[in-house]
């Protein structure tokens, strides 16, 4: 597999262009952004536990029948992806009150929500990820009624599979990010699934385990991603 032309670098992850125009080279970095990239920063080695992370994760996920873009590892840092169309819509899965609902709502982080909560988000930057519904995402020709019944249902499967497989290694997985795509007219996961993208709290002691730790000054970070990466692989 031959590495090509950069075509996007974003806050965590770079992805190259291959010979096959069906297939990326997505590259996990350890620079660290919060609060709009307000607050920048460097995690060791974080690039290194979010690609193996993630690949697990993915590897997981379709065993439980999820179609994800994942194809194989490459280094340490770098996943080989398949080409997808991007869905501007960024899915938040809840299963605890924390961060941004919190404050929304006005809500004590910790209290267990009695279903899931879905949210969506339209990925734009600039206008900081605003909230929306089906409504928008229609009115917006973000997806068809069809991709978006597709991309709730497997959010909630992908919650069911990730909170057992947490529960199992004795992490709380009280939210997470999923960004999905298109492939040959599939929707498909794609993006990464890791510690920049889960809220996981240790179950007995409920400490943060997530990059919370980065955003909230808490310390602890580096080790924090290989307590994931190592449970994740236990
Ligand atoms: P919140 O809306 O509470 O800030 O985030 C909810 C969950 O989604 C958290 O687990 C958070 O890490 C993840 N998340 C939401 N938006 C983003 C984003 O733009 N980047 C990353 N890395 N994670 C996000």
């Amino acid at each position: 597999m031959t590495q090509g032309k950069l075509i996007y670098e974003g806050k965590a992850k770079k992805v190259y262009e291959t010979d096959n125009p069906q297939l990326l080279i997505q590259e996990f970095k350890d620079d660290a952004t919060a609060f709009d990239a307000t607050k920048r920063g460097t995690i060791k080695d974080k690039g290194i536990c979010n690609n193996k992370i993630s690949a697990h994760l993915f590897g997981v996920l379709e065993t439980h029948g999820i179609t994800t873009h994942f194809v194989r590892l490459l280094s340490e840092r770098q996943m080989l992806v398949q080409r997808l169309e991007i869905v501007p819509v960024e899915v938040t899965v809840r299963n605890i009150v924390a961060g941004g609902m919190a404050k929304r709502l006005g809500l004590d982080e910790g209290k267990k929500l009695p279903n899931p909560v879905l949210e969506y988000h339209y990925k734009n930057d600039a206008l900081h990820d605003p909230l929306i519904n089906n409504y928008h995402i229609f009115a917006l020709g973000l997806a068809q009624e069809k991709e978006l019944g597709d991309i709730s249902r497997y959010s909630f499967e992908i919650n069911e599979i990730l909170q057992e497989f947490f529960g199992q290694r004795r992490l709380v997985l009280v939210d997470f990010k999923l960004e999905f795509g298109r492939h040959k007219g599939k929707i498909t996961l794609g993006d990464e699934i890791s510690p920049d993208t889960c809220r996981l709290w240790d179950k007995a002691t409920n400490k943060k385990l997530d990059k919370d730790r980065f955003r909230r000054d808490l310390g602890g970070i580096e080790q924090a991603y290989q307590e994931v990466l190592r449970r994740v692989l236990s």
